[in-house]
């Protein structure tokens, strides 16, 4: 018997936080490292949010509350996705959770049996491929092409809809691509779906980066498409929107109160239920007249930046950058850049148990985060099922601006240092 059960074996997880000890590694070495691996946005949560938190507990609100979700915060949730979606969903239906996360591991729970089929973007957020693993559902990359902005449209889908598919992922604005999807093209994907998938199959549409979009673009949702809504969950939450990543709230309307009650029973078992002060703070997020203002000021200085840092990227030689529109990622192709350095041919020349656990890729952002001192993550952090010759690394572009023209240059330097990337391969020590 051993030690740990099997089923551990089984879930992945998310490198932009494994990162965290080899970046304090190298600034224990004497180096700052500039700091582009989190998703995380660089301000705080508004003042007008932190009031009301305060003020909450103030008010003593450090019980046990509702492990539905407050009622006025699953209010604020119905009337936000009813205007902002154009659908009717009542507060019975919403389930808020610690964290946009939890809502992805317990729908695979919930939803997917052993065998069943899990369709997912890839790159996409690690944890969708992460769960399916975990609940011993069968993983189904739905690979997105850097030509097509990384959005799909019904001809990739639906070859992959068979009688064993049971979820659907969306990721809309995406991470780590910053692709977005527009309305004609969820028509097509509901098409399909409405057409392909039998009723029960649910959609997991996570709208977690809803607010942020670029070029005055608007959010839309698949579950605004007629006939959707009754088969997708939608996800949002806090922790992008209102910068509020450390007040773990997330939240999601099901298709029926049913549903909704499955999860209330999960969160039950899970969690009893999530800090009743900081879904004080949440409800005044969605409701206050002061919200609109201060997502705008944060969105501006992310799409600044993307302006920026784009065609900064673009001019490195083997460097290919999409614009993202919308999110807070970049999501450079960097297979000439790994032609130029030779990591290519060093990568094959691994032996095997090594080359299984990285990628080239991989070498180049452990190349970047010891020797040049930027922290990114690589391709394989964002699905690795059939992403064998796919290279790519993302950057997160929440981070100042002195701190993002900096990282860029050293970039830039990583890309043309040949000799620098020989030693650190010859040294062998980070290379997965
Ligand atoms: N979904 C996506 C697409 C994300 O990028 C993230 C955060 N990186 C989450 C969900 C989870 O967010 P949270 O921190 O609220 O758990």
């Amino acid at each position: 018997m051993s030690l740990i059960a099997r089923r551990i074996a089984r879930i992945g997880s998310e490198n932009a936080f494994k990162i965290g000890p080899l970046i304090a590694e190298v600034e224990r070495g004497g180096h700052r490292v500039i700091r582009c691996n989190l998703g995380e946005p660089d301000f705080d949560l508004p003042a007008h949010i932190r009031e009301a938190v305060k003020q909450a507990l103030d008010d003593g609100m450090t019980h046990y509350v509702d492990p539905q979700g407050i009622l006025p915060l699953r209010e604020a949730v119905a009337r936000h996705m009813s205007e902002t979606r154009g659908i009717d969903v009542t507060p019975d239906r919403v389930v808020v959770f610690p964290g946009g996360k939890p809502a992805i591991g317990l729908c695979e729970e919930a939803y997917v049996d052993p065998g069943d089929e899990v369709i997912y973007p890839s790159p996409g957020y690690p944890i969708y491929e992460s769960f399916t693993g975990w609940v011993d559902g069968r993983a189904v990359p739905l690979h997105l092409s850097e030509d097509k902005g990384f959005s799909f449209g019904a001809e990739e889908l639906e070859p992959l809809i068979t009688e064993r598919t049971k979820l659907i992922v969306l990721c809309v604005p995406s991470n780590p691509t910053g692709g977005v999807a527009t309305r004609e093209q969820l028509e097509e994907i509901a098409e399909v779906i409405l057409r392909r998938a039998p009723a029960d199959v649910r959609i997991y549409s996570d709208e977690i980066y809803e607010h942020i979009l670029f070029d005055g673009a608007r959010h839309e949702s698949i579950a605004s498409v007629p006939g959707m809504a009754e088969r997708t969950v939608i996800a949002s939450g806090a922790s992008k929107s209102y910068a509020c990543t450390g007040g773990r709230i997330g939240w999601a309307v099901f298709p029926t109160a049913e549903e909704a009650g499955v999860f209330r029973n999960l969160n039950i078992n899970y969690f009893s239920c999530v800090p009743a002060y900081n879904q004080v703070g949440c409800k005044v997020a969605l409701e206050s007249p002061e919200t609109p203002a201060a997502v705008r000021e944060m969105v501006a200085a992310f799409e600044r930046r993307r302006d920026m840092v784009v065609p900064q990227l673009n001019a490195i030689e083997g460097m290919n950058c999409v614009n993202p529109r919308g999110a807070f990622y970049v999501f450079p192709n960097i297979a000439g850049v790994c032609e130029r350095l030779g990591i290519f041919e060093a990568y094959r020349g691994l032996p095997d148990d090594v080359r299984r656990r990285t990628s080239p890729s991989t070498l180049f952002q452990m190349f970047l985060l010891f020797e040049h001192h930027v922290a990114t993550v690589d391709r394989r952090s964002f699905g690795q099922i059939g992403a064998e010759d796919s290279h790519f690394l993302r950057l997160s572009i929440a981070a100042a601006d002195d701190d993002l023209a900096e990282g860029v240059r050293r970039i830039a330097a990583a890309a043309a240092d040949r000799e620098g990337f020989e030693r650190f391969f010859q040294r062998g020590e980070h290379l997965c």
